[in-house]
């Protein structure tokens, strides 16, 4: 089991949060949360039981990825499809984790429309040619 540590006080390392405004326009004084290696950076304390399986999957990505988390970073801005991989995966557990609290299918239809529109919008993945109903189909994979 992977130790994770919540930091909502510091920012991320300024050459992951400066890249990450410029490329999605992402701000961490409005919410936005970041894992670099095995922290989490957030404002938003407590941190909802969904986020922290959406960025705890980005721990073990970067945990495990050849070269660690800066490697990861590196790919994670350059390479769109990698991009979209490492967040798909993310959102599916997200997505299982909140069905598993939420048996209301309007709840999870609302909540899969926030984050399929998250996945489309946020990560420039407009590059890839990903379509909002393309991404709600493939959330809902695993
Ligand atoms: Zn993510």
């Amino acid at each position: 089991m992977q130790i994770i540590q919540i930091n909502k006080s510091t920012r991320p390392p300024e050459i992951i949060y400066e890249t990450a405004q410029k490329m999605f326009g992402v701000d961490f004084n409005k919410g936005a949360t970041f894992t670099v290696g095995n922290t989490i950076h957030s404002k938003e304390f407590p941190i909802s039981d969904d986020l922290l399986e959406h960025e705890q999957v980005h721990v073990i990505q970067q945990t495990n990825y050849d070269g660690g988390w800066q490697a990861w970073w590196d790919r994670y801005f350059e390479d769109p499809y990698f991009r979209y991989v490492q967040e798909l995966e993310a959102y599916q557990k997200q997505y299982k984790y909140y069905c598993s609290k939420h048996k209301d299918r309007n709840d999870r239809a609302k909540f899969l429309h926030i984050i399929s529109t998250h996945l489309t919008t946020i990560y420039g993945l407009q590059a890839i040619g990903l379509s909002l109903k393309q991404a709600k189909d493939r959330i809902q994979l695993k």
